[in-house]
């Protein structure tokens, strides 16, 4: 064993029996052993027994440059050799964040200039929002706390966020926010089987937007949080003229626009951040994560409009003028260091224009499987695609469908690919750098998966 593992016995006994993993099956825990991940290089990883899978996952959709990348490797050992640890905090800053933080403001949209660090994706969003909640509270217009959100939606895991999120797999048995979070329609639209034209479909969204506006009343709203395109929650890509239309909507209703980019952002669909290069918006707050890193280190941040800094300080409580929010790993120096060293990499090996070339030969020689009798549906933008699964007469996720994409998954993983499961999809998201000889191998275990499958 590598890394420090000096203990003996079985690790995947020793897994199975005391790791609860996330969205772990609970009926079956400490049952079956896991595929334990031990190396990778490159778009594979290798399994403790030797085995070699090209990770269609891209970890968890964050692996962006790949793995194994000297660069980053080196700039997270010499950060940890210079100062392992030492977060900006009130009056105290420290290096690689002053520098990331000027980096993110020049790759953002507009005037997103002020960057504050959070420790992952579900953290930046909650405090996305508490900034929301802070800048009308600084307006005084402490009523506007209000959430907007959307069914399907992912946008983490901590409570708010969870609350946030609208996958109703993941709300059973949990007491999430409901007062004052609410959830629009999820604006997922197909053009090849919409009973809906893209302009209809567009149009239902946007009233029953203004519906839900006029319901709770603007006076109430604070913000809007929307993911370009909704990643976990299905691969749903909205109709051209949503975000825009939606942004115009907020403009009017003085309600904030937060853009969760943590899939989107950092080259998933081809650009730094999809918000404005791809769907021509400014967002007043963008929150990332994931390929931040390129998942080398765990890191979030919310990227935050000069107006709503502006308001923040020239209406601070003189009395109480602190920002309480952030955490101990906020700007966290070797985290930071990789990110600058991603971004490095990213922009030397231009890798958005690589997934430009290649994103769209993905998504097209994935649409190839719907020749299957075994898929309703491929869905894709780049290199974040989906593959939904069902027998023959059956739509959605019912049990049967599910069991034939866990059949699909498990036929993959035996041929050396791993997709995510996710009710009756395979849901792709492959390191940004992979190649086209990479993706016809994907499409080939695919193909074979899904004929051994029926
Ligand atoms: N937002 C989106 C769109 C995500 O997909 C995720 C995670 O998958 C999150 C937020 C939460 O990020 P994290 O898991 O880093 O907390």
């Amino acid at each position: 064993t590598g890394g420090g593992l000096r203990r003996g016995g079985s690790l995947v006994a020793k897994d199975a029996r005391h790791v609860l993993h996330p969205w772990a099956d609970l009926s079956a825990l400490g049952g079956q052993g896991s595929l334990m991940v031990c190396e990778a290089q490159g778009v594979e990883v290798m399994d403790s027994a030797g085995r070699k899978y090209l990770d269609a996952i891209g970890g968890m959709w964050c692996v962006t440059v790949g793995y194994g990348r000297p660069e980053l490797i080196d700039a997270m050992q010499a950060q940890a050799r210079r100062m392992p640890y030492f977060t900006p905090f009130a009056d105290v800053a420290n290096e690689p964040a002053a520098e990331l933080a000027a980096l993110l403001a020049e790759l953002s949209p507009g005037d997103l200039n002020r960057v504050h660090f959070t420790t992952c994706g579900s953290t930046a969003v909650e405090s996305a929002v508490r900034i929301a909640h802070l800048y009308f509270a600084s307006r005084g217009r402490p009523a506007k706390r209000h959430v907007l959100s959307r069914v399907n939606a992912y946008h983490g895991s901590t409570y708010l966020a969870a609350s946030l999120s609208g996958k109703e797999a993941d709300r059973t048995r949990f007491h999430y926010e409901t007062e004052w979070v609410h959830h629009l329609e999820n604006p997922g639209f197909d053009p090849d089987d919409a009973p809906l034209s893209a302009s209809e479909r567009l149009g239902q969204l946007i009233d029953g937007m203004e519906a839900a506006i006029a319901d709770i009343g603007p006076e109430n709203i604070a913000c809007f949080i929307a993911e370009p395109v909704l990643a976990s929650g299905g691969v749903l890509i909205p109709p051209p003229g949503y975000h825009q239309a939606t942004r115009e909507l907020c403009r009017r209703h003085d309600i904030l626009y937060i853009s969760d980019e943590v899939v989107t952002g950092f080259g998933r669909v081809g650009h730094f951040f999809a918000s404005e290069a791809k769907f021509g918006i400014v967002p007043d707050m963008v929150v990332t994560a994931k390929g931040l890193t390129s998942g080398y280190q765990p890191l979030g941040a919310v990227l935050i409009s000069d107006h709503i800094a502006g308001t923040l300080t020239e209406s601070a409580d003189p009395a109480k003028p602190v920002f309480s929010n952030g955490f101990t790993y906020s700007g966290h120096p070797v985290a930071c260091a990789t990110a600058i060293a991603n971004i490095d990499v990213m922009q030397r090996e231009d890798i958005c224009g690589h997934v430009r070339d290649v994103g769209p030969y993905f998504v097209e020689r994935l649409r190839e499987l719907r020749n299957s009798p075994l898929v309703s549906a491929v869905r894709g933008d780049h290199l974040m695609a989906c593959v939904e699964c069902q027998v023959p007469g059956e739509t959605g996720p019912t049990a049967r469908n599910q069991a034939l994409a866990g059949r699909v998954d498990a036929y993959c993983e035996k041929a050396g690919l791993l997709v995510r499961p996710f009710e009756n999809l395979c849901i792709m998201s492959p390191p940004l750098v992979i190649t086209k000889d990479e993706i016809d191998r994907i499409v080939a275990i695919m193909t074979e998966s899904l004929a051994r499958a029926e």
